[in-house]
């Protein structure tokens, strides 16, 4: 794969990234998906989707888990309903997830990613140690499809992702890196983030996002790549300095609005090329 081939994130049937006939239409080579409704992860779906991807010349990175039940409203309620921490549906999820990575393998996959949830800051907690095991749990299934498993980052500071990929102590642990997320849930200043979980990230997303008033107890806001704080050039300029040579994957969920969707996410990919010469 070149340097820094462009990526959009896309749905199938479940999730808010652009559908892939947008990708196609923009000319992306690389797509991460949002992994498609449980009766959809067949053998015949796979066969078709990478028949479908293969025709339009493009080529899948990673698949994201996502669950029934998730709400991105504020942060309370992420707390409460993302990902493998909360406890009703804990052991439900992490089946799913395994199911997810099962059907990633079927699609040739070798990167599995999700939000998982707020791990708990306090690492004496039993929570804390649930959420290791999990973690392993995880991990160790998907190494035996010969997958990594990728965490989205935003809900934790970058020390606090680095002392749980520590104490989860598997070799398929890595990161998939939000530069927005980390303003969204002010976890902390995204450059500055990325520098010290650098060794860590393997795959990426370009997204955008401004500072709310008081970060941490309401959301920042997104916003289309460039019009935020992130700050692309530097963004990208820090990829290259942590040795980041992966697919540069947008993503811009806002499948509500798909026209506007599409348009963003077109001066997003003229953004990321202008600056991929640039820096290279
Ligand atoms: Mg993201």
């Amino acid at each position: 794969m070149e340097k820094w081939p462009i990526g959009v994130f896309t749905s199938v049937d479940a999730g808010l990234g652009v559908k892939l006939e947008v990708a196609h239409d923009l000319g992306v080579p690389t797509i991460q998906i949002h992994a498609p409704h449980q009766a959809t992860r067949t053998q015949a779906s796979a066969d078709a989707f990478l028949k479908r991807i293969g025709s339009y010349n493009i080529q899948l990175t990673a698949v994201f888990g996502g669950f029934e039940g998730e709400s991105y409203a504020d942060i309370p309620t992420v707390l409460r309903t993302v990902g493998l921490v909360p406890p009703e549906t804990r052991v439900a999820r992490t089946q799913e997830m395994k199911e997810i990575a099962d059907f990633a393998k079927l699609l040739g996959c070798k990167v599995v990613a999700l939000h998982i949830g707020f791990v708990p800051h306090d690492t004496a907690s039993p929570l804390y140690k649930q959420i290791l095991d999990v973690a392993r749990d995880v991990c160790d299934h998907c190494a035996k499809n010969g997958q990594a498993l990728h965490l989205e980052t935003g809900q934790e500071s970058a020390e606090g992702l680095l002392r749980f990929i520590g104490d989860v102590k598997r070799n398929n642990l890595f990161i998939n890196f939000d530069p927005a997320n980390m303003i969204l849930y002010g976890t902390g200043e995204p450059i500055a983030a990325l520098k010290k979980v650098g060794k860590f990230v393997r795959s990426i997303h370009c997204k955008d996002g401004k500072w709310a008033k008081n970060p941490g107890q309401e959301w920042g806001q997104e916003v289309a790549l460039g019009e935020g704080d992130v700050g692309m050039e530097n963004y990208l300029r820090t990829l290259k300095e942590i040795g980041y040579s992966g697919p540069l994957t947008i993503e811009r969920e806002i499948s509500h609005e798909p026209e506007r969707q599409k348009a963003e996410i077109g001066k997003a990919i003229k953004l990321l090329t202008e600056l991929k010469v640039k820096i290279g």
